[in-house]
C-alpha cells in the first residue's frame, strides 16, 4: 500500500514533468511560426493602415465635392435671380451698382465652389487609384504569406502530431495525480520549468541514515534531517522552503 502511495505522488509527477518538458519543446517550435512570419504580418498591417487612410480620404473628399456642388447650384439660382433683377426697368444707378456687386460676389463664390468640387473629385479619384494599388500589393503579399505559412506548418506537421500525442499522454496522468497535487505542481512549474528537485547529501536508504549535509539540489539551501525523512517517505508533496520546488529522493 505504501508503495502504491509512493508511486502516486512522486513517480507520477516525474512522469508528468517528463511529458511537460517534451510538450514545452514542441510548443516552442510551434510558437516560432508567428515570429518567422512577422515580416509578412507587419507589412500586411502597414498596407491595411495605408489602405484605410486612402479610403477615408476618398470618402471625405467625395463628400466635400458633393457639398460644394450643391452650393454651386444654390449660387447659380442666386445668379439667375440677380440677373432678372438687373433687367428690371427703372433701376436707380445705386440699385444697379448694388446688384452688380452682389453678382460679382456670387460669381466669385461659384468659381471658388467649382474649384473645390473639381479638386475634391480629383483627390478622391487619386485616393481611389491608390487604394486599388495598395489592395493589389496587399493581396500579393497575403498570397506569399499564406504560402510561407502553409510551408512552415507543413514542415511542423510532425511536431503538431507529436504534441497532440503528448497532450493525450498528459491527460492520462491527470487521472493518476490528485487535483490538489496537480494545482500545486502547475503553480510551481509556472515558476520553474524544472519543478522537481532532488535532495542531495548523505542518504543511505538501506541503513536508514540521513546525514546533516542534506540540501536542495536546485537552490542549495540546507534541508533539516527531519524534513528530509518526510521527503524520503514520499507520502506527501513537500516543497523546498526556499525555491518552492517539489523535493524528492530518486
Ligand atoms: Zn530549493
Amino acid at each position: 500500500m505504501e508503495t502504491g502511495a509512493r508511486m502516486d505522488i512522486i513517480e507520477n509527477l516525474i512522469g508528468l514533468q517528463r511529458i511537460d518538458r517534451k510538450r514545452d519543446r514542441l510548443q516552442k517550435k510551434l510558437d516560432e511560426v508567428p515570429v518567422k512570419l512577422k515580416r509578412y504580418t507587419d507589412a500586411i498591417a502597414a498596407y491595411e493602415t495605408a489602405h484605410a487612410e486612402q479610403a477615408s480620404l476618398m470618402t471625405k473628399m467625395r463628400a466635400e465635392a458633393n457639398r460644394a456642388e450643391l452650393e454651386v447650384k444654390t449660387k447659380e439660382e442666386q445668379r439667375e435671380k440677380i440677373k432678372r433683377q438687373m433687367n428690371a426697368p427703372k433701376l436707380s444707378n445705386r440699385e444697379y451698382e448694388a446688384l452688380q456687386e452682389a453678382m460679382a460676389a456670387v460669381l466669385a463664390d461659384i468659381q471658388s465652389m467649382t474649384d473645390t468640387t473639381i479638386k475634391g473629385l480629383q483627390t478622391a479619384e487619386e485616393a481611389e487609384a491608390k487604394t486599388a494599388e495598395i489592395r493589389a500589393d496587399m493581396e500579393k503579399l497575403q498570397a506569399e504569406y499564406d504560402a510561407a505559412k502553409a510551408k512552415l506548418e507543413g514542415s511542423l506537421q510532425g511536431v503538431t502530431d507529436e504534441l497532440a500525442q503528448r497532450d493525450e499522454e498528459r491527460a492520462g496522468y491527470l487521472n493518476k495525480v490528485g487535483a490538489e497535487q496537480l494545482r500545486l505542481y502547475d503553480r510551481v512549474r509556472r515558476k520553474h520549468t524544472d519543478c522537481l528537485a532532488v535532495l542531495d547529501g548523505t542518504i543511505d536508504r538501506a541503513a536508514g541514515r540521513i546525514g546533516n549535509d542534506i540540501h536542495c539540489s536546485a537552490c542549495y539551501i540546507s534541508i533539516p534531517a527531519n524534513y528530509a525523512v518526510r521527503v524520503l517517505d514520499r507520502k506527501e508533496m513537500l516543497q523546498c522552503k526556499s525555491c518552492s520546488r517539489i523535493l524528492y529522493v530518486p
